[in-house]
């Protein structure tokens, strides 16, 4: 893409303003408690954090530090064959902190840690395992890996007490070498998801995708077909943003109109939500969007 070529106007992001949202920014400020919503300057921060017509809240929190062993072609987190260690204290704090905080609903999600030997399962686990005990009431999903494929990291974090297990296939089939790390693919992340689904009755499942990468419309009803097949209930679709000269190209601005299509196909072949937009993320709304979900 010509980067001279303007962004779209559906894609102008809005100041976050509303009660809830000042509530929840000045109780943070208090905690040594980073947001990849602050951090990541998301522009959904008003609307998650206000938590829409229900007042469910929702934040996203990464773990396990800020440096990732994989390098996918769309993401600008830095990478390293060797991160720092994860920090032992983290669950504890991260339960501590989200205790006093006031959020309802919590995303979960970290860098990939090929480098440790549960690739992480087990330091969100008891992340979970803490939150749930000082702050029974919150609502957890965890956004993860594919763990290398390791199905048994998978049920030690399904088991953790999670209300949601997330892992995000991210593109269609065709595209999965392009866009993502190749230590990544699209029958592993399936199989992930399919195993979250079967190891704990009635466990939610949910991935995202990111549009405008070049997938055809035909594409896009595989992937989305191949998800039902497993029983995923909630899918997310969003516009890919390039986010350095260095990240590949934006192919296409899909539309609101196209992106509004796309919720009403998901929802027509069996999904329990979709949320659809150009600034869709994986966890936008998140809290709101399992609510109506789980009522379906
Ligand atoms: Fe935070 Fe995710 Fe919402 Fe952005 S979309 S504000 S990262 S919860
Ligand atoms: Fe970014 Fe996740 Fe890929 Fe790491 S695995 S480079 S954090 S998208």
């Amino acid at each position: 893409r010509d980067p001279n070529v303007k962004k779209p106007e559906w894609l102008r992001q809005k100041a976050p303003q509303g009660v809830r949202y000042e509530e929840v920014k000045k109780s943070l400020s208090n905690l040594k408690l980073n947001t990849v919503c602050e951090e990541a300057q998301c522009p959904n921060i008003g609307e998650c954090w206000n938590g829409g017509e229900d007042g469910i809240s929702t934040a996203t929190i990464m773990l396990l530090g800020d440096t990732c062993t994989r390098g996918c072609r769309f993401c600008a987190v830095k990478t390293s064959r060797n991160p720092a260690p994860p920090d032992p204290m983290e669950p504890k704090n991260t339960a501590k902190a989200v205790a006093s905080w006031g959020v309802d609903y919590v995303v979960l999600t970290s860098v990939d840690r090929d480098d440790l030997p549960d690739g992480g399962s087990g330091h969100f686990a008891q992340t979970v395992k803490a939150m749930k005990v000082l702050t029974p009431e919150i609502l957890i999903e965890c956004l993860t890996s594919d763990f290398r494929g390791d199905l048994n990291a998978v049920t030690t974090l399904v088991h953790s007490g999670l209300d949601v297990f997330a892992h995000n296939v991210e593109t269609v089939k065709r595209l999965q070498r392009i866009v993502r790390d190749p230590r990544a693919g699209y029958d592993q992340s399936l199989s992930v998801l399919k195993h979250g689904k079967l190891c704990k009755e009635g466990m939610i499942t949910k991935t995202s995708i990111m549009l405008g990468l070049g997938e055809s419309d035909e594409e896009l009803k595989e992937v989305m077909d191949d998800l039902r097949a497993i029983d995923v209930d909630i899918l997310t679709l969003g516009q890919y943003l390039q986010p350095t000269p260095l990240h590949l190209t934006v192919k296409e601005f899909v539309t609101p109109e196209k992106f509004a299509f796309w919720k009403e196909y998901g929802e027509s072949i069996g999904f329990r939500y979709v949320a659809s937009g150009p600034l869709v993320r994986s966890s936008y709304r998140a809290g709101e969007f399992f609510v109506k979900a789980i009522v379906r």
